[in-house]
């Protein structure tokens, strides 16, 4: 077989074989296909998209590239759940340790942020001493020990995935609903899981800025999940405005904190039950939805998730110093850019996109993989979109380490603010359920 007739296959609309995937993914892995050619057929990938089965043979082959994790008998109890990337969204970091709470385990594997959005991963690096590369070994102690884990992609999960995504996010072929599925999948198939969850943002600051777009992607996430064995459930969620408190590393895990506390903002707890209470009811745990969620309230109020928020801690490298005082430990940025309603009203909007820009410039996001960030940079919403606010009350402050910000900065941030003079109302962040 040769790479070239694959990709001319791939060109001219032709479904790929088994076999010509395989040798795809077989080159991927050992090198034996040049980065061009695998640029190429990207490409056509993109331009063309894939049959389900093709999506399907795709996603296994994947996921069989290298480990996949055998739970045997506690396989029914294995969920997990995947965002495509909101501003503000570190619902991962409750949900895991609420879901270990009512008797389920959540093998997280969790990336790095890329473009606008942040990543779990670099989330839980802003808590000194949390390890976040694994081994399989790794991945069932921490489960043992604590009933969840969230670490990050090791060579060792879908290897082919972490080379093509490098190439995919050079060649302006990551925004392809075949590849995405096939990516997504593969790594969470080989955590071992019988439910997963999708959280799949749409909106002016979501990867996903149509409804018809999120629902190919649910469509097709649902049936390649079934195709390779779990039950995939996606929830469509509006992503325009910052969701919860805190936008940034440290900042997330110190809503977090409160959350796991009792407190914490709404916006944030109301994600967390829903998708909770889809994955109880989806393994069984609870008759419905509604139960699942009630449960996932009442581990967030009665200590049992940050119980196995502090387990998991422990058992990836953080010492108990850190744990018991994890606030004191979370640096954030000492100098503060300040925003404040210019008239009486009621906030309007605060643009996800733009403060997320601003705060990835700010050195909170990348724009590259691989590149360094800053853990401590991030902001802090006193009033959320919808609030009755005078004139001159605090709306948001940017928390960062320069000692001044520029002009076009300040401004970009000044512009990321509405004040309505008259009442507004703010849509549920769900959009629909698709089974
Ligand atoms: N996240 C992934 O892991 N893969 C994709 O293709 C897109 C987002």
């Amino acid at each position: 077989m040769l790479m070239p007739e694959i990709i001319a296959n791939k060109r001219d609309g032709k479904e790929l074989s088994e076999d010509e995937l395989a040798f795809v993914v077989d080159g991927v892995c050992d090198g034996s296909i040049r980065a061009e050619q695998l640029g190429a057929w990207l490409m056509a990938v993109y331009n063309n998209s894939m049959s389900m089965k093709e999506r399907i043979t795709l996603t296994k082959l994947m996921r069989d590239s290298g480990e996949v994790i055998d739970w045997q008998g506690l396989a029914p109890m294995i969920v997990d759940k995947h965002s495509t990337g909101g501003v503000g969204d570190k619902v991962s970091l409750a949900l895991a340790p609420a879901l270990a709470a009512c008797g389920l385990k959540v093998p997280m594997i969790a990336g790095r942020g890329l473009a606008h959005t942040g990543g779990t991963i670099d989330k839980l690096e802003s808590i000194p001493g949390y390890t976040t590369s694994a081994n399989e070994r790794d991945i069932r102690r921490t489960i043992g020990f604590a009933g969840c884990c969230i670490y990050s992609q090791s060579t060792n999960i879908a290897p082919a995935d972490s080379i093509l995504y490098a190439i995919r996010d050079v060649t302006a072929t990551v925004p392809s609903i075949p590849l995405i599925t096939a990516s997504i999948i593969s790594k969470k198939s080989a955590e071992g899981l019988s439910c997963l969850v999708l959280d799949i943002k749409v909106g002016s600051a979501a990867f996903m800025q149509n409804l018809e777009e999120a629902r190919a992607l649910a469509k097709s996430m649902i049936e390649v999940g079934e195709g390779v064995g779990m039950e995939v459930r996606a929830l469509l969620t509006r992503m325009e405005t910052p969701i919860g408190s805190h936008i940034g590393n440290a900042h997330e895990v110190l809503e977090i904190l409160d959350i796991l506390d009792g407190s914490g903002s709404w916006d944030t707890i109301s994600l967390i039950a829903m998708q909770g209470g889809h994955l109880l009811q989806m393994a069984g745990i609870v008759d419905t939805v509604e139960a699942g969620q009630m449960k996932i309230l009442s581990t967030l109020s009665d200590g049992s998730a940050k119980h196995h928020w502090d387990l998991m801690c422990e058992s990836q490298g953080v010492t108990n110093e850190v744990i018991n005082q994890m606030r004191d430990h979370l640096e954030t940025g000492e100098h503060r850019f300040t925003l404040h309603s210019n008239i009486d009203g009621w906030v309007e909007d605060i643009n996800a996109m733009e403060l997320a820009k601003v705060l990835s410039e700010l050195g909170a996001g990348r724009s590259e993989l691989g590149q360094e960030i800053d853990h401590s940079v991030g902001a802090v919403i006193n009033a959320k979109v919808g609030t009755q606010v005078s004139e001159g009350d605090l709306v948001l402050a940017v928390e960062h380490p320069n000692d001044e910000l520029s002009e076009e900065i300040m401004a970009r941030l000044e512009s990321c603010i509405t004040v309505s003079a008259s009442q507004i109302s703010v849509p549920d962040r769900l959009i629909e359920v698709i089974k």
